[in-house]
């Protein structure tokens, strides 16, 4: 064996595939009973709607090469994402844009009247310079738009106050002075055909590639355990950092997310694959229905019943799956310390959400993962 990966999720499962293009004999290992990390998905067993175990995954990227890599394993649909809100009761569309406003605010006002009216209630703070997610929110939409639609919402999904988290996360969220309400800006977007398995089971359908389901890297009763592992061969580490060093360096925060998930007598719940809740009296964040991401699959769906997901989102005990990184100015701190531990690790590279603690799309983990196999491992 050349190279030993932890995590088949996408970054892990890229690395994979091209250092066994390369000729490399690669173990891939994961403690999840099925590949794919997050972004895997299955059929609903009474229905055959296709869902997303650990929520709703949408591929999107502007960058050429990724877009060139992914569509060697799997086609895309034409499916264009859009969300909704539901704030007091009413269905606002998002991301906050020409409609959202003018519904909002009861209004007609044309791009160059709305662009003045949040230009005067957003003077408090400059975005540019903003030093929290609070902060930013303010400084673009304005305090009325925030309150309504960004406060109670992003304390839900963080569990964290808005104040206290990093401006950043909110750049993920444009504002549009038009009525044009596709939720991401990018180049691509679309689907896999037949589903994110069948897309990633071809990215590992290859013999040079072992995969190991069920088996955790810090397992010792296993063989490709940590201790076993080490400065024997190289190895690619995508779970979370802080568990990596037995937390020596404090635990970073990590959210997790319940899904309640059911099957309903009806065609059809809510006429859209994500409608947000955006006010704290709705212990959820979002719901999904899954039958809208594929409207293509429209004769193989039941036209009388169909699949939803109500989101939760909490903080990650050590018990929990961490999905996503807090990244409070504390977590900042730890991480740093961490970044000096991974330094003297021989011949382990770290890589992926969880092991870089970074907010990365599906996109952004297969460029990543280009890189390292490009220009440290190759
Ligand atoms: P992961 O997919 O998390 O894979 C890491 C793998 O490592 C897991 O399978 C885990 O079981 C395994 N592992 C961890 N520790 C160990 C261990 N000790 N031993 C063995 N195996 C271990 N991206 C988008 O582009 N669009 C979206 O719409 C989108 N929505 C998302 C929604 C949610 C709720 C979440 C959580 C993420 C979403 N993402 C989305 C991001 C996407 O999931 C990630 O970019 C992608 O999965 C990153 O892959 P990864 O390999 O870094 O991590
Ligand atoms: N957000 C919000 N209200 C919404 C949707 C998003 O305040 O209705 C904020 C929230 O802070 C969230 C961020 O925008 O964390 C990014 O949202 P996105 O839907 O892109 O996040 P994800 O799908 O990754 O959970």
């Amino acid at each position: 064996m050349d190279l030993l990966i932890v995590g088949s999720g996408l970054f892990g499962l890229t690395v994979a595939e091209r250092a066994a293009a390369a000729g490399r004999r690669v173990t891939v290992i994961d403690r999840r009973d099925h590949i794919g990390g997050n972004a895997y998905s299955e059929a609903e067993p009474e229905t055959g709607i296709e869902v997303h175990r650990y929520g709703a995954h949408l591929f999107h990227t502007s960058n050429a090469t990724v877009w060139e890599y992914v569509n060697r394993f799997t086609e895309f649909t034409s499916y264009v994402h859009r969300v909704y809100t539901n704030h007091a009761g009413v269905v606002y569309p998002l991301p906050i844009n020409l409609g959202t406003i003018n519904q909002f605010f009861a209004a007609a006002y044309s791009p160059e009247q709305a662009r003045r009216l949040i230009a005067s209630q957003a003077s408090e703070y400059d975005p540019k310079t903003a030093a929290s997610l609070e902060e930013r929110a303010i400084g673009l939409i304005g305090r009325p738009l925030y309150e309504a639609f960004i406060r109670d919402y992003t304390a839900k999904q963080w569990q964290t106050h808005p104040r206290e988290l990093p401006a950043e996360v909110i750049s993920r969220l444009p504002v549009r002075y038009t009525y044009d309400n596709r939720y991401f800006n990018d180049t691509w977007e679309g689907l896999p055909v037949d589903g994110y398995t069948a897309w990633m089971e071809r990215m590992v359908d290859h013999p040079l590639i072992d995969v190991r389901l069920s088996t955790d890297f810090f397992d010792e009763t296993q063989p490709w355990n940590k201790r076993a592992a080490i400065g024997q061969l190289p190895v690619v580490y995508t779970g979370a950092v802080d568990r990596y060093f037995d937390y020596e360096g404090g635990e970073l925060s990590w959210r997790t997310l319940d899904f309640e998930q059911d099957v309903l007598s009806v065609g059809d719940h809510q006429g859209t694959s994500v409608m947000n809740y955006a006010d704290a009296s709705v212990p959820y964040t979002r719901v999904h229905e899954f039958k809208h991401f594929h409207p293509e699959r429209a004769d193989r769906y039941p036209t009388d019943r169909t699949v939803i997901a109500r989101e939760y989102s909490r903080f990650a005990s050590r018990e929990d799956e961490p999905y996503y990184p807090v990244n409070t100015p504390d977590d900042r701190a730890k991480l740093l310390s961490y970044r000096e531990m991974q330094r003297v690790e021989k011949d382990v590279h770290f890589g992926g959400r969880l092991g870089t603690y970074q907010y990365l799309d599906m996109h952004m983990a297969i460029a990543s993962a280009l890189n390292m196999w490009n220009n440290v491992l190759a």
